[in-house]
């Protein structure tokens, strides 16, 4: 039979996957000759033989054996035994999965007393009242745990004890409480289990291994794994240890350190404890602890002994450690250790200081930080003691864009853009967003969105302006015309404040305050290794000179995506383009888009000057026409007026826009296969500002990009047209620039076709928001309706919009990736979906050869931190 038990010193770090993190550090703190408490550990493997069983719920024989030895084993290496009143042995049972994971059973302690044992206790501690609280705390921890009895039940009696004793707090209660509340606790076994608590302290350790092995698969565990990308195969062990009493008097205590301060990471030792106490107090805050410096005029030796033994298992692990340890009568034990978590800023400093030390290399430092860690840093986020008082109203929304922002909810974007303009921080808060709010979103500190997903437009421009936001919130109902949003429980109206934290998709009631995380030289360090290890480049997509700038003073390679029609949103732009759209003649037409021509060469020249030498891809115009037309009957009338129409003929020439399915309908290269002239003054605005970016002695890199080509001949005839257009102008400008015409591959057909599409174009660049939204036939703006659902219940394993499917979307890039490479070596291929910004996503397409990810300004920083990653672990063979 494989061995189901492994003492402390039989184990070892390597041993993870099988002892889980707690058990394989205890067993190598044994290894390495820490003053560990003697224990062992079940393994993973024993979990998953249970788990497995499918006609008992009780211990295999062999493990009841396994678990009886090592038991038997134990008692004899402490000299104590478990119902041996001079020398009782106690335990801990704690779970430990290969990762620690908060979302399981953690921890029962004093597990081995009973109605006789306590009275050991008492003698042993000469604590009478110190006894019972032990028992009376295993007897609820315990029923709550293994049995899964509410601890409501246990928590009314002790209410009713304190009003009896008429204190406030636990600890005020005397032993002659807590005798009383034990005999209650006991009762509520008996009614509501109808058996009592086990005395037998055999029974009580098989039943606490039940219920660890049990709560692996607990709802709380299993969401935990999935949001952390944890498997459900590898089991938790769990692991028994001898208690050692840190309340034995004033030569004893008990705390918590790190290695280095886990907030700022500074070298130096940070932590708690207490003189006289068990484990919980220094947790539960019944009394305050001292700071660990205190310790050294405490009980010096042990300082010493503690500063000199954390140091050197953090020199063993190369990594900050988490430690807790015991002192009994003088004598100290380490009962854990574990890397430690630690704020984005500490993890970096300590990643940096670590290579300055010598215990790392630039490579594992890079590997250190997770690099979601890096959107912590650039964004401001809510001080955490103030979030801890404050009151969540919606949770249910997706944390679309990380950052922290308080104000006044308004429902409109003009109100916003006012209200801002006025001095008053603002919340927008709509159903949804469309691209005529991007001003109002400007405007505001947040943007709450009732509808649409991690792709929906309120999503993508709030990533893209670095601005906070929660979207698909919904459990919301809001009423923009009625300037009400009702939430579970109550209601708001315009005016009142709340607070939205886009890193958690929560939304608070009141003003909560913001710290701005700053950015250091640690942090510029790090990032300038990134760049140095990682193959992939990382452009950005952004349009305006604001983001520009922030992108390329994030360090950016060039732009990955200039979304056109997000220049059409100012005033007299929006006029021409309706102008446009409504115009019934060619004359009309042409007038129209020659005035926007003329306002784009501004905007194009802009970008060129601050991209200097980098590359652009500035994509022609992409979305359905129906999205620049005024929308409620107030805006249809002042578009009326304004273009010279009767409201009837607007709104005739509106309905005949309408379209049922407006994502395939007509837009991308469609509207300039219709209306070719569209793209031939976008193209000859894009030119200009290129030949006055060059005039200023500049060389720009033009790379214009055709979006949602289907079929080869849209590309052929599009991008033929195009050329003649631009060489045209170029001869008569008598300049030559430098540009590429290119394609967004964003169709599933077009990754087919990529060898006929690589033929004609200059560059690739994977519009990924379509191509999951065609590839799966999930619409990109109302996939949140179900998706959520979907991941709960495992249909879909990660939602395909926020990472990429490998085998569905992800085999779909690969096809084109090859395609294209086999008509073209080298052919240029980049992407600028979302997906751009996605650690394991980056991960994929470097490892399919792409030459760029292309993402919002803001998370240009983490995107080089996953390339550099990407790119080390695949030069270590571990991808
Ligand atoms: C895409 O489809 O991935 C893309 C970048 O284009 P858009 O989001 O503008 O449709
Ligand atoms: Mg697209």
């Amino acid at each position: 039979m494989k061995q189901v038990i492994y003492a402390f010193n039989q184990g070892s770090a390597k041993m993870r996957d099988l002892l889980g993190g707690k058990g394989a550090n205890l067993a190598e703190m044994t290894r390495l000759g820490f003053p560990v408490p003697k224990g062992f550990t079940l393994t993973t493997e024993a979990c998953l033989d249970y788990l497995a069983q499918e006609d008992s719920e009780e211990l295999s024989d062999p493990v009841i054996a396994a678990i009886d030895q090592a038991l038997a084993d134990l008692e004899s290496v402490t000299n104590k035994a478990f119902n041996d009143p001079e020398n009782l042995l106690l335990v801990s049972v704690r779970s430990g999965a290969r990762e620690s994971m908060p979302g399981m059973m953690d921890t029962i302690l004093n597990v081995g007393l009973n109605d006789r044992n306590v009275e050991s206790l008492a003698q042993i501690t000469q604590d009478e009242r110190f006894a019972y609280d032990c028992y009376r705390r295993l007897l609820q921890m315990y029923g709550n745990v293994v049995y899964g009895l509410d601890s409501q039940f246990f928590e009314e009696h002790l209410a009713q004890e304190k009003t009896k004793a008429q204190v406030r707090f636990d600890y005020e209660l005397k032993v002659g409480h807590l005798k009383a509340l034990v005999t209650a606790y006991k009762k509520v076994y008996q009614d509501q289990l109808g058996f009592d608590f086990p005395q037998d302290v055999k029974t009580q350790i098989y039943e606490a291994v039940k219920a660890v092995f049990k709560s692996w698969n607990n709802h709380r565990a299993r969401v935990y794994r999935e949001m952390n990308h944890i498997p459900h195969d590898l089991g938790t062990a769990v692991n028994i240890q001898e208690m050692v009493f840190g309340n034995s008097g004033q030569d004893s205590g008990t705390g918590v350190l790190f290695t280095r301060n886990p907030a700022t990471g500074e070298s130096k030792l940070f932590g708690e404890y207490l003189v006289n106490a068990q484990g919980e107090d220094v947790v539960a805050g019944i009394r305050t602890p001292e700071v660990i410096e205190d310790l050294k005029a405490d009980m010096p030796e042990i300082y010493q002994e503690i500063h000199d033994l954390a140091k050197q298992l953090e020199g063993y692990y190369h990594d900050m450690q988490d430690i807790e340890f015991t002192v009994e009568k003088g004598k100290l034990y380490f009962l854990q250790t574990r890397n430690g978590k630690r704020t984005a800023k500490a993890a970096v400093k300590i990643a940096v200081d670590m290579v300055e030390e010598d215990l790392i290399d630039e490579k594992e430092a890079l590997l250190r930080i997770e690099p979601s860690m890096i959107d912590q840093l650039l964004h401001p986020s809510f001080d955490p003691q103030a979030l801890a008082q404050a009151e969540v109203f919606s949770s249910l929304g997706l944390a679309a864009s990380p950052g922290a922002g308080s104000g006044q909810i308004v429902f409109t974007a003009q109100k916003a853009k006012e209200w801002q303009a006025a001095g008053k921080k603002v919340i927008l808060m709509r159903n949804e967003t469309s691209p005529e709010d991007i001003e109002g979103m400007s405007a505001s500190e947040a943007i709450v969105t009732a509808h649409g997903g991690m792709t929906s437009h309120a999503a993508v421009v709030a990533r893209g302006m670095g601005k906070c936001c929660v979207s698909g919130c919904s459990d919301l109902t809001i009423d923009e015309a009625a300037k009400v949003v009702h939430y579970p429980g109550g209601q708001l109206q315009e005016g009142d404040t709340i607070s939205v934290d886009g890193s958690q998709g929560k939304l608070y009631l009141g003003e909560i305050p913001t710290a701005l995380s700053n950015t250091d030289e640690n942090y510029q360090k790090m990032m300038d290794w990134a760049r140095k290890y990682s193959r992939l480049k990382v452009r950005m997509n952004a349009e305006t000179p604001e983001d520009i700038q922030t992108g390329f003073s994030f360090g950016a390679d060039g732009i990955g995506l200039v979304r056109t029609e997000h220049m059409f949103f100012k005033a007299e732009r929006l006029r021409e383009i309706r102008r446009f759209i409504l115009s019934v003649d060619e004359g009309q037409r042409q007038a129209a888009l020659e005035k926007i021509r003329d306002y784009q060469v501004e905007d194009f020249t802009r970008i060129f000057q601050l991209s200097q030498e980098a590359p652009a891809v500035i994509r022609l115009l992409d979305p359905p026409l129906h999205e620049f037309m005024p929308k409620s009957d107030q805006e249809v009338a002042e578009v009326a007026t304004d273009q010279g129409i009767s409201e009837a003929e607007l709104r005739s020439r509106m309905v005949q826009l309408a379209e049922v399915n407006p994502m395939l309908g007509h837009r991308g290269c469609r509207l300039a296969m219709t209306y070719p002239e569209l793209y031939d003054r976008q193209v000859e605005a894009i030119i200009y500002g290129a030949i006055a970016a060059r005039q200023e002695g500049l060389d720009p890199q033009v790379e214009i990009m055709i979006p949602l080509v289907s079929v080869e001949p849209e590309l052929d005839t599009l991008r033929k047209r195009l050329s003649q257009v631009i060489d045209r102008l170029l001869d008569q400008e008598n300049v030559t620039i430098d540009y590429t015409i290119g394609t967004m591959i964003e169709i599933p057909r077009a990754c087919f076709i990529a060898d006929q599409l690589a033929q004609e174009a200059g560059f690739f660049s994977f519009g990924t928001n379509d191509l999951t939204q065609m590839t799966y036939g999930f619409s990109r703006d109302d996939a949140g309706k179900f998706i959520n659902q979907y991941l709960e219940d495992g249909t879909l394993k990660e939602d395909p919009f926020q990472t990429i499917d490998p085998e569905g979307v992800g085999a779909l890039v690969k096809i084109a990736v090859d395609k294209a490479r086999q008509t073209k070596a080298g052919f240029k291929i980049g992407v600028c979906g979302e997906l751009g910004g996605d650690p394991a996503s980056i991960q994929f397409f470097d490892q399919v050869g792409l030459d760029y990810v292309s993402c919002s300004p803001y998370r240009v920083p983490l995107a080089q931190l996953a390339a550099a990653q990407s790119a080390i672990r695949q030069a270590e063979g571990n991808h």
